[in-house]
């Protein structure tokens, strides 16, 4: 389900056009606007969901959502030989919550690869 106010929503129903260098039904990849790296992706998942913090609640554990996060990484990392990013390796980071560096609030994933330009984070 999309959120009206989520920058990833807008960006996932063609409101706000972004090139996206991999998807499927699920999931989308595209180029961070603000590179930390050489290579800074975004792997996002079509339905909306707020952050780590939602999928692993300290109680009533959602199923669905965990078992989503396996298959992100999935994607990931076969986007990561698309791109290149593999053999060689990559980094990948999920910030969660305002102290953890979130800013938008739709979960995803980074892929860093390459120089960094900044300590990430
Ligand atoms: P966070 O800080 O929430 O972990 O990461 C959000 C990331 O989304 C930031 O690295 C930021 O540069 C990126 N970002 C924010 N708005 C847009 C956008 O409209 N398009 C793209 N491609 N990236 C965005
Ligand atoms: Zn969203």
């Amino acid at each position: 389900m999309s959120q009206s106010d989520c920058v990833f929503c807008k960006i996932i129903d063609g409101k706000i056009p972004s090139p996206r260098v991999a998807e499927d039904s699920d999931f989308i990849c595209i180029r961070d606007i603000q590179p930390q790296a050489e290579k800074h992706l975004l792997v996002i998942p079509k339905n909306h969901v707020a952050s780590l913090k939602e999928v692993f609640p300290e109680q009533n554990a959602r199923t669905e959502d965990q078992e989503m996060i396996s298959r992100l990484f999935s994607f990931a990392g076969r986007v990561a030989w698309k791109e290149g990013l593999l053999p060689g390796g990559y980094r990948s980071v999920i910030n969660t919550g305002h102290e953890g560096g979130q800013t938008v609030f739709h979960l995803h994933l980074h892929l860093l690869g390459g120089k960094l330009r900044s300590t990430f984070g």
